[in-house]
């Protein structure tokens, strides 16, 4: 398994600035609790999946399942 960034340098960018502004919380979502700071519960949940495969919501990262 493994987590990279996404390889659209634009997008990783784009969501860095959105986290940067937020303090860290997803730019995706308006919610902001434990489950959205990044990376946030819904990511480390497909990161468990063993069947998951591919970018986090926001999509600055991909994890492959090898
Ligand atoms: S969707 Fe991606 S960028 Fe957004 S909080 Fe989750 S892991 Fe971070």
């Amino acid at each position: 398994m493994k987590i990279k960034y996404n390889p659209d340098k634009d997008i990783v960018r784009t969501v860095k600035e959105g986290l940067k502004r937020t303090g860290g919380y997803c730019p995706c979502v308006r919610e902001r609790s434990e489950d959205t700071k990044c990376m946030c519960r819904q990511f480390r949940e497909q990161i468990e999946d063993p069947d998951f495969e591919g970018f986090c919501h926001c999509m600055l990262y991909y994890k492959s399942k090898d």
